[in-house]
């Protein structure tokens, strides 16, 4: 491998895992990891799991502390990368400041798909791909108020209203969510798949504001 320094844009698991085997396999160069993210890299399986069933702290999630990054020394940059200009193998970020490159990972992962339905944007209904989305839900659900909750998850839209959830799936249902959320408040639940026909199934053609009472 030629070297000279690795940018790797996205501190997800795959960013994480570019940084750790490269050390790991003798790599000697300057390593950058770019994470928009305000937290340590981590994982986000367990953000739908025994996170938001309230076990664990977010230091559990992280994959390495922060200990690891300055003994590997891997950079992480608190930033966002913005633009990239293949001929002069430079990455601009979002801050302002810019960073020379020999490789460039680009590791940006997914975000959730946003849903195109009336009501869709209201204050209750929720997305839960990070940390942060996962700690708010599971604050909500430890203090009882999670009884007129709406949540995207990974692409699914979950309603529950007075012990009612509904979860439309745009991939596959992540009932573990639901289990858990069941689990810890008793919901009852309905599961609907949408898969690849997103727009022929039976879905809400709005989110009903009745149901969703105030927190
Ligand atoms: C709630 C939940 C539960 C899951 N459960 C499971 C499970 O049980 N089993 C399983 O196999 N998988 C599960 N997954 C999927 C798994 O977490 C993903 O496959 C995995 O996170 C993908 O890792 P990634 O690094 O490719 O992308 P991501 O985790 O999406 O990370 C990409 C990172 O890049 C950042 N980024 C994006 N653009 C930029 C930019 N311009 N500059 C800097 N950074 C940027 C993002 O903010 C993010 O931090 C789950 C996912 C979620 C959300």
């Amino acid at each position: 491998m030629t070297q000279g320094t690795v940018l790797i844009v996205g501190a997800g698991h795959a960013g994480f895992q570019v940084a750790a085997s490269l050390r790991q396999h003798g790599f000697a160069e300057r390593i950058c990891l770019i994470n928009d993210e305000a937290h340590l890299p981590y994982q986000r399986p367990p953000l739908s799991k025994a996170y938001l069933k309230g076990e664990g702290r977010p230091d559990s999630l992280m994959f390495r502390p922060d200990k690891f990054y300055r003994e590997q020394n891997i950079e992480l940059i608190a930033d966002r990368a913005a633009s990239i200009d293949r001929a002069a193998r430079r990455l601009s970020l979002t801050s302002g400041s810019s960073l020379d490159y020999g490789h460039l990972v680009l590791a940006t992962g997914a975000r959730n798909r946003l849903l195109d339905i009336p009501n869709a944007n209201l204050a209750d209904v929720r997305y839960l791909r990070t940390l942060d989305e996962s700690e708010a839900l599971r604050q909500r659900i430890a203090s009882g108020r999670f009884t007129s909750e709406c949540l995207r998850l990974n692409g699914q839209l979950v309603r529950a209203a007075h012990s009612r959830t509904l979860l439309i799936s745009l991939q596959y249902a992540r009932s573990e969510a639901i289990c858990t959320m069941r689990g810890a408040r008793r919901c009852r639940d309905r599961v609907r798949e949408r898969g690849a026909t997103l727009r022929s199934v039976t879905l809400p053609n709005e989110i009903p504001t009745t149901a969703l009472p105030s927190p």
